[in-house]
């Protein structure tokens, strides 16, 4: 099939030997698309991260459809049956528990597969917590880097909370409410109080709330709160004129510690950790 002949599958009833993915609520069952549920009550098979989940929204609007299960663990066994069921002209709908199958839940692995095969893609677009979360926060969001959650390992988080402290750009993160005071804690140390930042908590939900506008106002805000629910932080770029008074900063700091007594190697090296930059960049500024 060429590109031109996707346009004919923007078809209400779902297709022979195509996959859907399939946007659905992150929290208000209403926010579901007509369109999902018809490809969802249609199509030859839905799979879904957790099929009690699924079961929910099927449940709300009266429909119903076979159900298996697609997960993180399940996932890589179960792709090539699933392509071979497309290549055998099933229709398939893919869904997460909420939002866009792909982000940050199952649906990337098997994406790219099928479409290594040349099998076609239609999706069905729904809710985000990213996007909801962006557009909802005041801040710029015509350009946004999207880190979804922060990895595990101290050495990679460090390497983004970094690119995070000096990024231009609106960065959107997803946490987990347990792990949300030590992320504002890093951010903090990172990026410093007064950096914008909203955290958008049970969005569409009936608790949601949106609470900025600077990370030391939101620590204070969560400080003795048992934080529950599900979180998206919003963290406002640097200004480049800022990047630029952070320089001067560094600068003044070096001819400090010079002037204390330090070696500029010596001095380099702690303002170079302190500051998360490179020693030559503090070398270069004299
Ligand atoms: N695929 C989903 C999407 O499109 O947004 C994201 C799935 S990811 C596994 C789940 C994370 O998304 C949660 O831990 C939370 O950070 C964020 N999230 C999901 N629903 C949310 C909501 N209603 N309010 C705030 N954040 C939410």
């Amino acid at each position: 099939m060429n590109n031109n002949s996707l346009l004919s599958h923007r078809k209400e009833e779902p297709e022979n030997g195509i996959l859907y993915l399939v946007g659905t609520p992150i929290g208000n069952l209403n926010d579901i698309s007509k369109r999902a549920l018809n490809i969802l009550q249609n199509v030859s098979l839905v799979a879904c991260e957790d099929t009690r989940q699924t079961k929910k929204i099927m449940n709300k609007f009266n429909i119903s459809n076979k159900l298996i299960s697609f997960n993180k663990h399940n996932s890589l066994m179960k792709i090539p049956k699933i392509v071979k069921d497309l290549k055998e002209g099933k229709s398939i709908a893919i869904v997460s528990d909420a939002g866009m199958p792909g982000i940050c839940d199952p649906g990337e692995d098997i994406t790219r597969c099928v479409k290594s095969e040349g099998i076609d893609i239609v999706c069905i677009p729904g809710a985000c917590a990213a996007i909801t979360a962006l557009v909802s926060s005041g801040l710029p969001s015509s350009s946004f880097v999207f880190e979804g959650f922060l990895p595990k390992k101290k050495i990679d988080r460090e390497r983004i909370l970094l690119e995070i402290s000096k990024n231009e750009k609106t960065t959107i993160l997803y946490e987990s409410p347990k792990r949300l005071r030590e992320l504002l804690k890093e951010l903090l140390e990172f990026c410093g109080g007064d950096r914008e930042i909203i955290v958008a908590r049970e969005l569409t939900k009936k608790f949601e709330e949106h609470v900025g506008n600077n990370i030391n106002n939101v620590i204070e805000f969560f400080r003795d709160k048992n934080i529950i629910g599900e979180i998206t932080i919003v963290i406002k770029g640097i200004k480049k004129q800022d990047l630029n008074i952070d320089k001067c900063r560094m600068k003044q700091d070096l001819k400090d510690l010079i002037n204390a007594g330090l070696s500029l190697s010596a001095a380099s090296k702690y303002l170079a950790k302190k500051n998360g930059v490179k020693k030559s960049e503090i070398y270069n500024l004299i």
